[in-house]
């Protein structure tokens, strides 16, 4: 017999006080409707996920007390295809912003022409503070319940914050038992020897730096000798600075949960990346200088790199960033007033619906690859995640100068064109 509980507090979602990234999704949406003539009747579509579960997740915590946890999933659209968006366990999930990336997962996934609808789901949680079998039994039963949306022709999730390889091993795992097969293609970001693909690990960081790359080029701004500025140092933002740093540019200030660290002649990355995985924080890393907050988002650089959370940069903070072009690993990380200002003092933004879409691009290789058992070499993998990207970034670049609209908008402009063509095309049931 079990004894003692944790008693969980009131459901997130019905806490108005929260910052609401749904809302900023909606005004992201609004913005496209005076470009999508006749699609236009379709738009309310998007403003209305299409379903959502909440989820109650019990677990025995290792010292025998019980612990619940919240958990959701959100299928935003599926016009054109199985759901598909990450998992994140962070403790300030909200059935919110799990709307708001599921939304963001629709326009992504059509942004690159991928024949997936948007999906995301998320676990209340601070995995830090359990163990790895509590980490595991959480994640069983959370894909437990999930399990009436997930399937490979259904939706597909994948890591996000908080979540990795071994996470999604469980999750295979569990859906395989439940449905007495091994099903390698329900979720992607797998290890290798489960049917994951190489190159899927490093693929949303390698996909930001292409993006930043081809930015630079439509501007004049050359990747060698560039001033970087990274927040967020997990799987987007370590690779991302590697890439930049392999291309000749240099890392000057970077900041994780731990804290802000800034060395103008360049921070030695693979040394900071060792030094995360054995454990430390970036703020114990020698030959750097901690600094502030502050004085992170002000450091003068040439690429801003936000690769943490979203709702990061404001109105206020975007007055005074002192950097030539944003590229978003994150997802949602610049608010909608921000990104006027941004625009108003010229300061280009590469929206987190292109700049890291190279994760799910690599997902997809990763479910066909599944589906049809023959796996790539992982240069075929780069050269086909690059090449898509480019293409990707240009087309919204090239839709952006004829429109004289953002970058963001010419994004979500295509993307919003393909799904609602889709849904124009399919008609309503019944
Ligand atoms: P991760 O868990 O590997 O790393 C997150 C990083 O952010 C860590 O360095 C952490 O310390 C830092 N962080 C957390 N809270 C912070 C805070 N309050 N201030 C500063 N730093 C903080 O996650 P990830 O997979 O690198 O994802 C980062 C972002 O990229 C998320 O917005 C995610 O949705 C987005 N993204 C990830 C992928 C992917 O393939 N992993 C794909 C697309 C988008």
């Amino acid at each position: 017999m079990m004894t003692g509980t944790t008693t969980n507090n009131m459901l997130s979602f019905l806490d108005p006080a929260k910052p609401q990234p749904w809302a900023s999704f909606i005004e992201q949406i609004d913005r496209v409707a005076p470009h999508l003539d006749k699609l236009g009747y379709w738009l309310d579509t998007l403003k209305h996920p299409k379903r959502v579960l909440y989820v109650g997740i019990p677990i025995h915590r290792d010292d025998g007390t019980l612990a619940h946890f919240e958990g959701y999933r959100v299928h935003h659209n599926l016009s054109r295809g199985p759901g598909k968006g990450g998992v994140r366990f962070h403790p300030g999930v909200t059935m919110n912003e799990v709307m708001a990336l599921s939304g963001w997962m629709t326009v992504k996934c059509a942004a690159l022409n991928l024949p997936f609808g948007g999906a995301k789901g998320g676990v209340r949680v601070d995995p830090a503070t359990l163990s790895h079998a509590e980490l595991e039994r959480l994640t069983r039963r959370y894909t437990s319940e999930i399990g009436i949306l997930i399937g490979p022709n259904k939706d597909i999730p994948a890591p996000d914050v908080g979540t990795n390889e071994q996470t999604m091993a469980w999750m295979m795992d569990t859906y395989s038992v439940n449905q007495g097969a091994t099903v390698s293609g329900v979720v992607t970001g797998k290890p290798i020897s489960l049917g994951g693909s190489l190159g899927r690990r490093e693929a949303t960081g390698r996909g930001v730096f292409v993006t930043a790359r081809e930015a630079g080029l439509r501007q004049g701004i050359a990747i060698k000798d560039a001033r970087v500025v990274i927040q967020g140092f997990g799987n987007v933002g370590s690779v991302a600075a590697q890439c930049f740093v392999a291309a000749g540019a240099r890392i000057v200030a970077l900041q994780d949960a731990s804290g802000s660290v800034a060395n103008p002649a360049g921070i030695d990355v693979d040394a900071a990346i060792a030094l995360v995985k054995a454990g430390g924080q970036l703020v114990e890393m020698p030959g750097v200088e901690v600094i502030s907050g502050d004085d992170f988002w002000l450091a003068p650089s040439e690429y801003l790199i936000p690769a943490a959370l979203q709702s990061q940069i404001d109105a206020a903070l975007a007055e005074q960033l002192d950097t030539k072009i944003i590229v978003e690993g994150a997802n949602g990380p610049t608010l909608p007033e921000a990104d006027d200002v941004l625009a108003a003092r010229g300061i280009t933004v590469v929206p987190d619906v292109i700049a890291n879409a190279g994760g799910v691009t690599v997902s997809y290789f990763e479910w066909v690859q599944d589906f049809s058992n023959l796996f790539w070499s992982e240069q075929e993998i780069n050269d086909r995640l690059e090449k898509i990207m480019a293409a990707a970034f240009h087309a919204v670049a090239d839709l952006a100068a004829e429109r004289k609209v953002s970058l963001r908008t010419a994004a979500f402009i295509i993307a919003c064109t393909r799904v609602l063509a889709a849904r124009d095309r399919r008609g309503l049931y019944p």
